[in-house]
């Protein structure tokens, strides 16, 4: 056992570095009583359009909101179909499926994690309406394929960009859009350990199409333009004044802890590269990466042995994620499943995010990085 107090993520020491400013923030929260869509709430909202250089931020309550109001605003009906990939967190495929839409698994490309573009067409059925993609991890999805496939197909193309936010999609002619910018509608979330994240829950949409803006702001407001003239049927979900104000203070250094959070990586890069029965993870040439988690392939069956070794030497991993999509025992009944899922049935048992923060010290990762060693050694 070490005595270090390594963590995946590392909030306490994030919020010491920015506590003057955030503790500055809330209070003029506190005092100004505007608990409620205050005025924060807007300034973060524009301030993160223009991060984005995005004209629409709807915010919300949280990223499962998120999703549900972007698919809301779209107008399918229950049977149609939506596409979403069969690794990654199951709220996508949960909002789709609580709206009686039914979520159709496509399979992942193993080194990046993101969902395999050249996959999606298979699984397109006439009842095919929208594609979620989902930016893991930290970097985008090939957008500009998937793009293309929404467009023949007449898809809408959400993006659920929980993880990725900051990270950049750079086209085949050079040219760049942030992630979650680039479909119809994006999607964030602003939970604690997110890569932009509050003290709490949060989240938002954002989008470029001012018709779709109106429907998702509408939605996310009981379904009023005016208040107590509900237009259509909407939901209640707010991101609270408090969690804005932390909000626009953290996104000043949202670059600043992804470039750290960058250097890490390079690091374990360097270390893990040449180790036998491990790959690391994979950057696409189309996107930057934020590096939200640090996730390496265990390819001789031992992930769970090695998880094991770790913890008990007090480094902390987690597996992102254990059961795919398919498997999970909520979605077997309400799925499509048409085309093969192996590469996402296969991560599931092999992947392993180590802790990844722009706070972590070099000893802590010089330590995490000769425990893994020396597992990999121990338990062959
Ligand atoms: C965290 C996360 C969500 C859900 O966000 P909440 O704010 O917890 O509702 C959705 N999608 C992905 C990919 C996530 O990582």
């Amino acid at each position: 056992m070490s005595d270090k107090n390594i963590q995946m993520v590392d909030l306490q020491r994030q919020y010491q570095c920015l506590k003057k400013e955030i503790d500055a923030a809330m209070q003029s929260v506190v005092e100004s009583g505007a608990y409620i869509n205050g005025p924060h709430v807007r300034e973060f909202a524009n301030q993160l359009g223009d991060y984005l250089n995005v004209p629409h931020v709807i915010p919300c309550a949280n990223g499962t909101d998120a999703l549900q109001i972007a698919l809301m605003a779209l107008d399918l009906k229950p049977g149609d179909e939506v596409i979403v990939p069969a690794f990654t967190y199951a709220a996508a495929a949960e909002a789709v499926a609580l709206l009686g839409l039914i979520p159709v698994p496509v399979d992942v490309a193993p080194r990046t994690f993101n969902m395999d573009a050249t996959k999606i067409e298979k699984a397109i059925s006439r009842q095919t309406k929208a594609i979620i993609a989902v930016h893991l991890f930290g970097q985008a999805c090939d957008m500009e394929s998937i793009q293309v496939i929404a467009k023949k197909y007449k898809l809408f193309l959400i993006e659920d960009n929980a993880q990725s936010i900051g990270a950049e999609f750079i086209f085949k002619d050079g040219s760049c859009k942030k992630a979650g910018t680039i479909g119809d509608i994006g999607t964030t979330s602003f939970f604690p350990t997110k890569p932009l994240a509050c003290f709490g829950d949060g989240g938002a949409l954002m989008t470029a199409n001012p018709d779709l803006a109106l429907r998702c702001r509408t939605i996310a407001s009981h379904g009023q333009e005016q208040k107590y003239h509900h237009k259509i049927i909407g939901c209640n979900s707010r991101l609270d004044t408090i969690q804005a104000a932390v909000l626009g203070v953290k996104l000043r250094y949202m670059d600043a802890f992804a470039a750290s959070r960058a250097e890490k990586a390079k690091l374990y890069d360097a270390h893990f590269g040449f180790v036998s029965n491990m790959a690391i993870p994979l950057k696409s040439e189309f996107s930057t990466h934020v590096y939200h988690q640090y996730t390496l392939l265990i390819q001789n069956g031992k992930r769970d042995a090695l998880q094991a070794w770790l913890k008990e030497k007090g480094v902390p991993s987690i597996v992102y994620y254990p059961v795919p999509l398919h498997q999970q025992e909520a979605f077997k009944w309400c799925i499509r499943l048409s085309v093969e899922l192996t590469e996402a049935e296969k991560l599931c048992k092999s992947v392993l995010s180590l802790p990844m923060h722009s706070e972590l010290t070099e000893d802590e990762q010089l330590y995490i990085i000769e425990t893994v060693k020396s597992g990999m050694t121990a338990i062959r």
